[in-house]
């Protein structure tokens, strides 16, 4: 019998299985299962993600200063309580290895998103999922279920995937209700895509409890790179810096980055034609007689009659080539998640949804 075991809590994870681009003898394939933007980063990025190619024997930046300081300067931030990740599941693992473990708890909602359980028992935490009212974020049911163990309380907002959004004042009651040893971690995956929100940053400026996580795999479609960060107190700044390796963002991934953040036209842009097409495609869904919730995102939860219906729908999808995210792992079954692609991949859905039904 073999004696090497992982710690207690690594098996009850369970295995990643989505991201296949293709389907097997299906041509136009078109993914629209990873939320990523379909009219990919701007040409800044790109040019600046080739400059790297001449310096590939260096390490990179270990302080991260540059990209520090644009996003600094863009979003009116301190750039010294910032730290950059390998995406935003870099930030949401430190914040596990530094503030949980054995003998403590991790809240988080019920269709929160799927990395931060898998951190908590990587870090050997006990997750706590705690109920949504309606596929909206429930900050009084948040609060009941905080304890003595407590140490984080992750929550998306807009949320992953359920795509709603809570208003400023009741993260604010959030933040102002958690136990003293608890550190909110509010995730801004999707803060973009709403236009004048700023992911919770004031919120962040305004108390020592709070800390936000964004990425730049949304809508600065660098998804491929791998580079996302958080913005918090001094003192949570000064534990994470210590668990982050020094090399742990390419300088590559910091270049393109760097240019993604200053670019604000062209993420202005992206948050339009999010929005046309988030729109209209949730509109003709709801024609068809598949409702959606509001989005603040760039993707619409799609509602079936049944979770045999939505399963049959994304067969059929998939037999079109389109690739969607089944939800059954977030407690969803009947709903798909629809990532908005451009105008054609929306139009493709609604046809194929609409011959299914
Ligand atoms: N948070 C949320 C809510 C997300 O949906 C995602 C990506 N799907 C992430 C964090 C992680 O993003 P990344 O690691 O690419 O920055």
């Amino acid at each position: 019998m073999n004696k090497i075991t992982p710690q207690p809590g690594i098996m009850d994870i369970t295995l990643y299985q989505g991201g296949a681009a293709h389907v097997n003898g299906v041509e136009n394939v078109v993914k629209l299962s990873s939320n990523e933007n379909p009219l990919g980063p701007c040409d800044k990025a790109i040019e600046a993600f080739r400059r790297a190619a001449y310096d590939l024997h260096r390490y990179p930046s270990s302080d991260h200063a540059p990209l520090r300081a644009a996003i600094g300067a863009v979003l009116g931030l301190d750039p010294e309580r910032i730290i950059c990740g390998a995406g935003s599941d870099e930030i949401i693992a430190f914040l596990c290895q530094a503030y949980a473990g054995p003998d403590t708890e991790v809240v988080h909602t019920e269709h929160g998103f799927g990395m931060y359980r898998i951190n908590a028992l990587a870090a050997g935490a006990t997750p706590v999922e705690v109920a949504e009212r309606e596929r909206v974020t429930d900050v009084d049911a948040l609060l009941a279920a905080c304890t003595e163990k407590t140490r984080l309380v992750f929550m998306a907002n807009p949320n992953n995937p359920t795509g709603t959004m809570i208003g400023a004042a009741e993260v604010a009651r959030l933040a102002a209700g958690l136990p003293e040893q608890a550190l909110l971690v509010l995730d801004g995956a999707y803060a973009e895509y709403v236009e004048g929100y700023d992911g919770g940053a004031a919120l962040v400026d305004a108390r020592d409890n709070v800390i936000m996580t964004r990425t730049f795999s949304k809508i600065y479609g660098l998804g491929g790179l791998r580079v996302g960060w958080g913005y918090g107190p001094q003192h949570v700044l000064d534990v994470l810096n210590r668990v982050r390796g020094p090399f742990n963002v390419s300088q590559a991934a910091l270049n393109a980055a760097e240019a993604a953040i200053r670019d604000t036209a062209y993420v202005d842009h992206c948050r339009t034609e999010n929005a046309r097409w988030r729109g209209w495609m949730a509109d003709a869904l709801a024609e068809i007689g598949v409702p959606s919730d509001v989005s603040c995102t760039n993707f619409v939860l799609a509602r079936f009659a049944s979770a045999d219906e939505a399963e049959a729908c994304n067969e059929h999808l998939k037999s079109q080539g389109l690739l969607v995210r089944p939800v059954s792992s977030y407690n969803l079954p009947n709903c798909l998640r629809i990532t908005v692609g451009d105008e054609s991949s929306c139009r493709r859905v609604v046809h194929a949804v609409r011959q299914f039904k």
